[in-house]
């Protein structure tokens, strides 16, 4: 662990706020390890005064940030991409001790995170507006993006770093200041992060401010975000009933905001599909982070002609999963992140019980010094019970069966949330309804392949209460940038629009 931290120029006892110094005389925290219980250092939180503090250097430092020109602003974040290269394994390493997924999907987030840094750096050329032909003889109508102001980054436990870089790269190319409040649960990772943006600005010459962080509640820091006009655009990343906070906090002071919020992803599994792709995707898809993904797999709805069959040799896989230290190589599953997930998902699986559901493996807790760890479950159940329903965050799958193509469209989209979903089937027929507007109505809809990992490349985000937001990939910049429409006329003379005549 103390060379994990020295390698992020990190020690034992670190302050939790950042902006353009080290501040964090609030709460002291002891980061423990969901891994083994053990104790990886300690967190000073920032107190309301010192966000205060923080808040304003950031907004101060957006100033002078936003004159510099889009693709200087880009190189900035190639060197950010090129220090995350540097300090992948070490960073990667803290995201699997802290927040306990494999250390392979640990290097993964990271490995995403330079993706989206170089991303960025293309991005910094082409924040395009667009010319239309104007109404009017020698008039020009043009749009032009701006920067925005800060951008408040309130972040998940389960993806500790990729979601800031997601924000991040984009903001900064945007010409934004980043202000974060990472998850109580995963604050090594962020001062980490913060570290090495910090040493990138100051290499260039810029405020370090620009990318500033605040450890604390979210009670209360996070609320402060919601709240002070200052920050233009909150990014909230979490549960559906926190989104639900914040949105309202935020449009109340008419400030914007990405929600990307809870998932119940589900995959289909037709006759006409190849089983063996069904099975991989919807395995890792279950299990992977230890169910803990927005995107995880939830629900599998299989065509009942092959729904025996297809259960079976879905047991078979459950009934082997290795599960263990997420380093090991051969772990496929690791921890949950503490040991409230656990009791949360040992509460559903009883449930499901009460409400129809029949458990056909796993939901045993495992005997281990952290007490995070637990078999995963696989239930069979006659369709959406309200459990089901629900977004339990933990590796608990349901199996139902379907008959016609539509029937299982249907129980795709018969829930509250509208992030990921996906269809396993050979038949163009059938994954043409479903790409189509009677088909999916989720935010992410793939095609043989599973509900979970996506590319930075495509806007991420989902429907209904997962929020609406869009971030990451495609046109996604847009929500960090201000659009200004201008006419410009250089007729000499005044014509208005829509014919209106002014005789003076
Ligand atoms: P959470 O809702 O408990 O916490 C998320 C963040 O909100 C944390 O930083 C927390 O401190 C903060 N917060 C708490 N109260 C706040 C307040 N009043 N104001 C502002 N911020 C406040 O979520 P979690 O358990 O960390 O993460 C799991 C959830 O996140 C799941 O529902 C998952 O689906 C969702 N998630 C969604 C996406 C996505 O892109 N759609 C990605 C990752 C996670």
């Amino acid at each position: 662990m103390q060379d994990v931290l020295k390698a992020l120029g990190m020690s034992d006892s670190n302050r939790g706020g950042f902006s353009g110094e080290w501040t964090g005389s609030g709460k002291i925290q002891a980061v423990v390890s969901p891994i083994d219980g053990a104790k990886l250092a300690d967190v000073a939180n920032v107190t309301p005064a010192e966000f205060e503090a923080v808040l304003a250097r950031c907004h101060a430092a957006f100033a002078s940030w936003k004159l510099v020109p889009a693709p200087k602003r880009g190189e900035v974040v190639r060197a950010l991409g090129d220090e995350l290269r540097k300090h992948k394994e070490a960073l990667g390493t803290l995201v699997s001790l802290e927040m306990g997924k494999a250390l392979r999907e640990g290097l993964g987030e990271v490995q995403e995170m330079i993706d989206i840094c170089d991303f960025a750096v293309g991005l910094s050329r082409q924040l395009y507006g667009l010319t239309m032909p104007s109404e009017r003889r020698q008039h020009r109508l043009q749009e032009q993006w701006h920067p925005l102001g800060v951008v408040g980054v309130i972040t998940a436990f389960n993806f500790p770093v990729a979601v800031w870089s997601w924000n991040t790269a984009l903001a900064l190319v945007c010409g934004d200041t980043v202000l974060w409040k990472p998850s109580s649960k995963t604050p090594l990772t962020a001062i980490a992060c913060t570290r090495i943006a910090e040493k990138v600005l100051r290499d260039f010459g810029y405020d370090p401010a620009i990318c500033s962080l605040a450890i604390g509640k979210g009670s209360e820091i996070g609320d402060l975000i919601n709240t002070d006009p200052r920050v233009a655009l909150v990014s909230y990343t979490g549960s559906v009933p926190g989104g639900r906070h914040v949105g309202r906090l935020v449009q109340e002071r008419f400030g914007r905001h990405i929600l990307e919020l809870g998932g119940n992803g589900a995959v289909i599994v037709s006759e006409k599909g190849d089983l063996e792709i069904a099975l991989r995707s919807i395995y890792f898809g279950a299990i992977g982070t230890s169910g803990q993904r927005c995107t995880s797999t939830r629900r599998v709805i299989v065509h009942e002609s092959i729904y025996p069959a297809f259960r079976d040799r879905l047991l078979d896989l459950y009934r082997k999963t290795p599960i263990g230290d997420p380093r090991m190589d051969g772990n496929l599953m690791g921890p949950l992140v503490d040991r409230a997930a656990v009791e949360t998902m040992l509460a559903a699986i009883e449930t499901v019980k009460v409400q129809g559901g029949k458990v056909l493996f796993g939901g045993e807790k495992l005997p281990n010094a952290g007490g995070c760890y637990i078999t995963p479950c696989l239930v069979e159940v006659p369709g959406n019970l309200p459990i089901v329903k629900e977004e339990t965050f933990a590796p608990v799958l349901y199996l139902m069966a379907y008959r016609t193509i539509e029937e299982a469209i249907a129980l795709q989209n018969g829930v509250s949330q509208g992030l990921s979903s996906a269809i396993i089937t050979n038949d163009q027929r059938e994954s043409e309804l479903f790409l189509s507007a009677a088909g999916s109505d989720c935010g992410l809809a793939n095609v043989n392949t599973g509900t979970s990992g996506a590319e930075i490349g495509g806007a991420f985000g989902g429907e209904k209460e997962t929020g609406g937001g869009r971030e990451s990939g495609s046109d996604a910049w847009k929500a960090y940038m201000r659009r200004q429409t201008s006419a410009i006329n250089f007729s000499g003379q005044v014509e208005l629009a829509q014919g209106i005549t002014l005789e003076l």
